[in-house]
């Protein structure tokens, strides 16, 4: 227990966008600010000659640097190389995707002047880091376990990869959780529905940066129970930023007759400009995208309406009322029977999408009350406190049921899906089937695990397959099996499988699914995760260091010069000094020394030669040690966005 006060558990929302991080303490959830002092930070990674920024800095560099500026990452996680999205969503990133071992997409950037590769999970990792530092800085205390959240809507692969990320990160992920389940429960807690005894039907409407999930749920005493889940995990606000990024190219092309695609700098900055329009649009009906120097020294000036922009979008928009129709017809529940529809994600902010909901709804207010982007991490930090059996009797008593988003089975002789799991089953869940051999003296079967709600397994998404091998041999249809698949709490599946007449039980191959991390590659990122820690170390110590050097130099120079502090009797000892402090300031505009004791040693040295000059001044120390205190240094640090 007390090992557990040190280090409460954290919630962190891993967005496509931006990430959110919450604890619980002091009988309430903290959102934690980040070092920057905002409340979400930008799910992005620079990677660069020196050093590698995670968050908002990462995010100021995306123009500057933008083939080695890494972002939207959850839209690779757990998908393959060849996968429809991944290759329509290479086309619009700066950054360098390739096929990697397994058709895994791979990132490459430059960093320290080589070309790495990076797994998408490696990239989450760098993001989850930057989340437990966060906390930690804001707790005082290491922080290791953690509840990390994902689309309801996220497969088998994509839940897998998720929490092989947080490995990675050196976090115990201790559930993956459903983004609208914890939106619910932040909806629960900030009204108390939780606690009443008279059940609410609630939608959960999230449209985020990267993924739109909608989930029906039940709440009452203390329970929270998922009914239904529908979802898109390739629909959300980068979709719609990158309609106004073609319209406006297609626009750039046609007025000044130069294409500016294979511009990834000018691409980048058309963007960037579209998110802030894109955002100004939910409170105006026109806005103005400007960009001077665009491309080959032409600047580009445009308007664009808030009509156009939801006409450029609208398939999407329906597309989202459409998820929530099937969402809830799967649920058993008619619309009129849903208490309250409660909007979450940035995305929600389109009056475009309020409009079309609420008329779906025929009229209803929609929730708006809890935070859009904040909730997500609200509930999931409720959770890690749940788990961790911390918090308030409220908190301890909360019972979660989650389902299983989509269909999960087996593949049959003639290529069909046999559904084992259907979808929104309660989970964690366990089912078995019996199968038969489909050949006479068959001594091998191989089960291949689907997920979809497709009748041809060819139409499904292949998880992974086995073979059961040394079954009994006899006539087809003689031998049975019994095929057994269990979902744990995180939503990932297990399968299994035995022929109890071969005497031994044959079974449980893991799924050997496609593109999954093995273990040892899982070692070695974590291994190398903690390598790139110790380079960020080293490098703030290196920048720290060489900032308290600049401005122990910088202000000695002033002191040497003052005529009221330098006494006769010192008077050739501090021109000295003076010519080794300006020695001492062109060095650090022009040398780069490999680590921080060069600059330490170098500060102590003037040290050494300063309290020369207060002894021939026989005056008190002209400039103590510690003037330079560690958190102005600090603050500095931050500020600069070091590297130069
Ligand atoms: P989330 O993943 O929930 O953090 O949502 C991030 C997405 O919300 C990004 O695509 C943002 O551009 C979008 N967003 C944030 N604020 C607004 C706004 N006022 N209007 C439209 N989209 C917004």
């Amino acid at each position: 227990m007390a090992e557990k006060n040190t280090s409460p558990a954290i919630g962190i929302d891993l967005g496509t966008t931006y990430s959110c991080v919450g604890v619980w303490q002091n009988n309430r959830v903290e959102i934690i600010p980040n070092d920057q002092g905002n409340r979400t930070t930008p799910s992005y990674v620079a990677f660069k000659e020196t050093e590698r920024l995670i968050g908002d800095a990462a995010k100021n560099e995306a123009t500057r640097n933008p083939t080695n500026t890494v972002f939207a990452i959850k839209r690779l996680i757990g998908r393959s190389y060849s996968n429809e999205c991944v290759q329509s969503d290479k086309k619009h990133w700066p950054f360098k995707v390739i096929k990697g071992n397994g058709d895994r997409p791979n990132i490459i950037v430059d960093y320290q002047g080589k070309e790495k590769q990076f797994a998408a999970e490696e990239i989450s990792a760098m993001i989850l880091t930057k989340m437990k530092e966060v906390a930690e800085e804001f707790l005082g205390c290491t922080v290791k376990d953690a509840v990390v959240t994902v689309p309801a809507y996220f497969n088998d692969a994509q839940r897998q990869a998720t929490k092989d990320a947080g490995l990675i990160a050196g976090l115990n992920v201790m559930r993956i959780m459903d983004e609208s389940t914890a939106a619910a429960v932040a909806y629960g807690f900030d009204t108390n529905d939780v606690n009443s005894p008279v059940k609410k039907n609630v939608l959960i409407f999230d449209l985020g940066g990267g993924t739109f999930d909608v989930s029906l749920l039940s709440i009452s005493n203390s329970v929270i129970e998922v009914k239904a889940t529908a979802g898109d995990t390739h629909l959300g606000g980068e979709d719609f930023d990158n309609r106004m990024v073609n319209h406006l190219v297609e626009e750039f092309t046609r007025k000044q007759r130069k294409d500016i695609n294979n511009n990834p700098r000018a691409l980048r900055r058309l963007k960037t400009a579209c998110e802030q329009a894109k955002r100004i649009l939910s409170t105006t009906t026109q806005t103005a995208v400007s960009l001077d120097c665009l491309y080959e020294g032409t600047d580009f000036y445009s308007t664009i309406t808030r009509a156009r922009f939801e006409e450029l979008n609208m398939d999407l928009f329906n597309k989202s009322i459409e998820i929530v129709a099937r969402c809830h017809e799967d649920a058993g529940i008619d619309k009129d029977n849903i208490d309250v529809v409660v909007l979450v994600g940035g995305s929600t902010r389109i009056p475009i999408v309020q409009q079309l909901l609420k008329n779906y709804f025929c009229g209803k207010k929609l929730c708006k009350s809890i935070h859009p982007d904040e909730a997500v991490a609200y509930g999931a930090a409720v959770h890690a406190a749940n788990l961790s059996g911390q918090g308030t009797e409220e908190i301890k008593s909360l019972v979660l049921i989650d389902v299983a988003p989509l269909s999960l089975g087996i593949n049959l002789k003639g290529d069909i899906t046999l559904v084992i799991i259907p979808r929104n089953t309660p989970v964690p869940t366990h089912k078995s089937v019996e199968v038969i051999t489909s050949s006479d003296f068959q001594y091998e079967v191989p089960i291949a695990i689907y997920e979809g709600e497709r009748v041809r397994s060819k139409d499904n998404n292949l998880l992974g397959w086995f073979s059961l091998s040394g079954i009994h041999p006899a006539p087809r249809g003689e031998t049975k099996m019994n095929v057994t698949f269990k979902i744990d709490s995180d939503g990932i599946l297990h399968v299994s499988a035995e022929e109890p007449v071969s005497g031994t039980k044959k079974q449980i191959t893991l799924i050997n699914r496609k593109g999954k991390l093995s273990k040892m590659e899982i070692d070695r990122m974590v291994k190398e995760a903690a390598k790139y820690r110790l380079e960020d170390e080293q490098f703030k110590k290196k920048v720290l260091a060489k900032n308290s050097l600049e401005i122990y130099a910088y202000s000695l120079r002033k002191l040497v010069k003052d005529d009221k502090v330098v006494s006769k009797a010192s008077g050739g000892y501090a021109k000295y000094l003076a010519e080794a402090v300006d020695k001492m300031i062109e060095w650090l505009k022009h040398d780069v020394p490999k680590d921080a004791s060069e600059y330490d040693t170098k500060k102590k040295d003037l040290q050494e030669m300063c309290s020369t000059l207060s002894k021939l001044s026989q005056s008190d120390p002209i400039f103590g040690e510690n003037d330079c205190g560690s958190n102005l240094l600090e603050a500095v640090y931050r500020n600069s966005s070091p590297g130069h």
